[in-house]
């Protein structure tokens, strides 16, 4: 069967960065458990990501791992062309990779702002240009970015966090707009709380705050957010949204 198509309910390779763990790791689960091909990318903890590739695996899904620092142009090129290596093309960029250096403005220092931006802004643009010159030359793909509500709302101590994330939506948007001639979507997801190692401080802290902010009394579901970016992945007349995935009404 050929493997290596969009659209149409066609079987894809998909790119998935920060796969290890968390939010990426449901991602690449659900890809995984519709057929599709997946390459699992991490930054230091390859130990995990192998694990992940290892139970995706026993469930009959196909994966591989590759580590890389998105924030390094030339790592993020590497995972675009492995994915092309081992499987002759790549349909799909899920651009999840990211971390937090919380701070209050007052107390960031240079390296908290630089290194966020560098990994959640920085990282997204130098996959999504990489994988994008794949998509454009054969005129199809699809690109999606995980932002942040905080792109939206804003928060105290996470200035860097969210202004990266927005510049990721103002780069998603022109991306839509640059690509779209060639048959390449890019769209964004802003998952609001979830309960990952990322949050796992915020929510110690703020449980009952965080849930009372939410309209239906719930975080939302990883696997369900999984699920929504598959989904996303597959609509073929959408291109340049943005999505936010939580009950918290902005
Ligand atoms: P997480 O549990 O901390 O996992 C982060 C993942 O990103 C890990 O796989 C990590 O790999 C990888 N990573 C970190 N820095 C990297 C780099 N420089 N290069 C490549 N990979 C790197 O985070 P999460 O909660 O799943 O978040 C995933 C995405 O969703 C992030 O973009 C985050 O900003 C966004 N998000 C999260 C929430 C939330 O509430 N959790 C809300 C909104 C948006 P290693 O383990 O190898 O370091």
């Amino acid at each position: 069967m050929g493997r290596s198509l969009l659209g149409g309910g066609g079987l894809v390779n998909v790119l998935v960065t920060g796969a290890s763990r968390g939010i990426g790791e449901r991602i690449a689960r659900a890809f995984c458990k519709e057929g599709h091909r997946v390459l699992l990318n991490y930054h230091v903890d390859k130990e995990r990501a192998l694990r992940v590739r290892d139970a995706l695996r026993a469930q009959g899904g196909e994966a591989e791992v590759c580590g890389g620092d998105v924030a390094d142009p030339a790592a993020a090129r590497a995972l675009v062309k492995r994915t092309v290596e081992l499987w002759g093309a790549i349909d799909g960029l899920v651009n999840n990779a990211g971390l937090c250096r919380d701070k209050t403005i007052l107390k960031m220092t240079e390296e908290e702002w630089r290194r966020v931006l560098d990994v959640n802004l920085s990282g997204t643009f130098w996959c999504l240009k990489f994988a994008a010159e794949e998509m454009a030359r054969k005129k199809s793909g699809f690109i999606i970015n995980i932002a942040s509500l905080l792109a939206l709302r804003g928060g105290v101590g996470c200035a860097n966090y969210a202004a990266a994330k927005a510049g990721v939506v103002g780069l998603t948007k022109s991306a839509a707009r640059e690509l779209g001639r060639f048959n390449v979507r890019v769209n964004a997801v802003l998952p609001g709380f979830h309960n990952t190692d990322m949050g796992a401080a915020a929510w110690a802290k703020n449980a009952e705050k965080i849930l009372g902010e939410h309209v239906l009394g719930r975080l939302g579901d990883l696997d369900e957010l999984g699920r929504f970016v598959v989904f996303l992945s597959q609509q073929q007349s959408v291109s340049g949204q943005i999505f936010n995935f939580e009950s918290r009404v902005v």
